[in-house]
C-alpha cells in the first residue's frame, strides 16, 4: 500500500488552463495547496493556485524547481515534452506516469497501442513523407483525414482528404510534418468515458457521455448517453483495459466514435480530465476533478454516480461578439450553473466557460442549457427602444 498524500500537501499542476483551474478549486476544497507551472502569467489555474511559476514547459530548471516544491505532480495539458516529464519524475511523484503521456500525446503511438490491445479503431497509417501519404491513400482510400501526430486538438492540424487529388493540399496544410491518415468514420454519434484509476488499481468511471462538436470543438455534452447497454458496457470495458495496460494513476478520457452501423471505435485518449466531464461537477457525487485528486493522492476513489441527467454547453469567445453577455438572462433558470475560466480576451473559438443544467431527463437538461446559452447571446435593444 503506497503512502497517502493527504490534505495539507501540495499538488503541482503542469499547465495553466481551465482543467487545472477546476482541479485546483476541488483540491482547495479538500485542503490541498496548489502550485502551477505555465508559460503564461495569470493563467486560469494560477488565479486559484498558491504559487505560479511562469516558464516554458521545456525550461528544465523551472520544471526542477516546480517539482521540488510539491508532493505530487499532475497534468492538465498533455503536450509536455518527454524531457520535462522525466525531469519532474526525478524530483517528485508524477501521476499519471510519463509512459502514458508519451502514448497519449502521439496519435500513431496511441492508435497502435489501442489496436494492439484488441480495441477497435478506424483503419490508419503513419505518414512521414508525401510518398507515404500516397501509399496510405491507396491502402485506406477516401474520404480520409490527415492529422498531425502531435499537438493536435479541437481539430487543429487536420485536413480532409476527400479524393486522392487532395493529397498535396492536405500534406501542405498539416505543415509537411509527421502525420496519421485515418479512414473517415461515418459517424452516428460521439461518446466519451472518463475513467479514474487509483494506486492499487481500483477503478471507476463516468459515462458514456454523449458529445456534439461544432467546427471540431466540443459544443454540448449530455449524460447519460442515449446508447444501448451493450455499447455502454463495451466503452467502459475498453477504458478499463487501456488504463490497466498503462498502469495508469489518475483520470483519463477516451473519446469514441459510434458508427452508423453500430460499431464502437476508439478515437483518442486524453490523459487528464476532459471537457465532456465538466458536467460531473454538478451531476455526480464526486466530479472528475475530485477523482483525479483522490487517485493521484492515493485516497479512495469517490462515487461517480450520476445524481440527475445533465447537459453541458461550452461558452466560446463568440458569446461575447455583441459585448458583455446577458448574465442575468442566462442564469434565470435555477437549474443552470455558470463556470467562467478567468480568461481576459474572448477570442473566437476560445473556451471561456461553460454552463451545466440538470433536469429529470437528458432532453430537458439539453433544452435548458441551450436556452440559457441563447439567452446570454440575446440581441440587446439600443436604449430608448
Ligand atoms: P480529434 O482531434 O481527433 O478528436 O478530432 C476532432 C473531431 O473531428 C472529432 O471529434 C470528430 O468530430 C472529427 N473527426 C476526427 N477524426 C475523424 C474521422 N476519422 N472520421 C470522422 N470524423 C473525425
Amino acid at each position: 500500500m503506497s503512502r497517502i498524500i493527504g490534505p495539507g500537501s501540495t499538488v503541482g499542476v503542469l499547465g495553466g488552463g481551465q482543467l487545472g483551474r477546476m482541479f485546483a478549486m476541488t483540491a482547495r476544497r479538500l485542503g490541498y495547496r496548489i502550485h502551477t507551472l505555465t508559460p503564461d502569467h495569470d493563467s486560469p489555474t494560477a488565479q486559484i493556485a498558491d504559487l505560479e511559476i511562469v516558464a516554458p514547459y521545456d525550461d528544465l530548471d523551472a520544471v526542477r524547481r516546480f517539482a521540488q516544491g510539491v508532493d505530487v505532480v499532475t497534468f492538465e495539458f498533455e503536450n509536455v515534452s518527454a524531457a520535462a516529464a522525466a525531469c519532474a519524475e526525478e524530483h517528485a511523484i508524477v501521476r499519471p506516469n510519463r509512459g502514458a503521456l508519451a502514448i497519449a500525446q502521439h496519435r500513431v503511438r496511441e492508435k497502435r497501442f489501442v489496436a494492439d490491445l484488441g480495441a477497435p479503431v478506424t483503419p490508419f497509417a503513419a505518414v512521414a513523407t508525401a510518398a507515404d501519404l500516397a501509399a496510405a491513400i491507396d491502402r485506406i482510400g477516401c474520404p480520409s483525414v490527415l492529422k498531425t501526430t502531435v499537438f493536435g486538438y479541437d481539430g487543429k492540424g487536420q485536413a480532409l482528404v476527400a479524393k486522392p487529388e487532395d493529397a498535396a493540399a492536405a500534406w501542405e496544410s498539416v505543415g509537411r510534418r509527421d502525420a496519421i491518415l485515418e479512414a473517415f468514420v461515418d459517424l452516428d454519434r460521439e461518446l466519451s468515458v472518463i475513467g479514474a484509476r487509483g494506486v492499487s488499481g481500483e477503478w471507476s468511471a463516468f459515462g458514456p457521455i454523449e458529445n456534439v462538436h461544432r467546427h471540431h470543438i466540443l459544443d454540448v455534452s449530455t449524460a447519460p448517453a442515449d446508447v444501448d447497454g451493450a455499447t455502454a458496457a463495451l466503452a467502459l470495458d475498453i477504458t478499463r483495459q487501456v488504463m490497466d495496460a498503462l498502469a495508469y494513476i489518475g483520470v483519463l478520457c477516451i473519446e469514441f466514435f459510434l458508427t452508423r452501423d453500430g460499431r464502437l471505435l476508439v478515437n483518442e485518449i486524453a490523459p487528464r480530465p476532459h471537457n465532456s466531464g465538466h458536467l460531473t461537477i454538478e451531476a455526480c457525487r464526486a466530479s472528475q476533478f475530485e477523482q483525479q485528486l483522490r487517485a493521484i493522492c492515493g485516497l479512495p476513489l469517490g462515487s461517480p454516480d450520476l445524481l440527475q441527467p445533465a447537459a453541458m454547453a461550452n461558452l466560446l469567445g463568440d458569446v461575447w461578439d455583441d459585448g458583455e453577455p446577458e448574465w442575468a438572462a442566462g442564469l434565470a433558470s435555477p437549474s443552470v450553473t455558470l463556470h467562467l475560466y478567468g480568461k481576459a480576451a474572448p477570442r473566437r473559438g476560445r473556451k471561456m466557460g461553460h454552463l451545466t443544467a440538470l433536469a429529470p431527463t437528458t432532453a430537458d437538461a439539453r433544452a435548458r442549457v441551450l436556452a440559457a446559452r441563447d439567452a446570454l447571446k440575446r440581441v440587446r435593444m439600443p436604449s430608448g427602444i
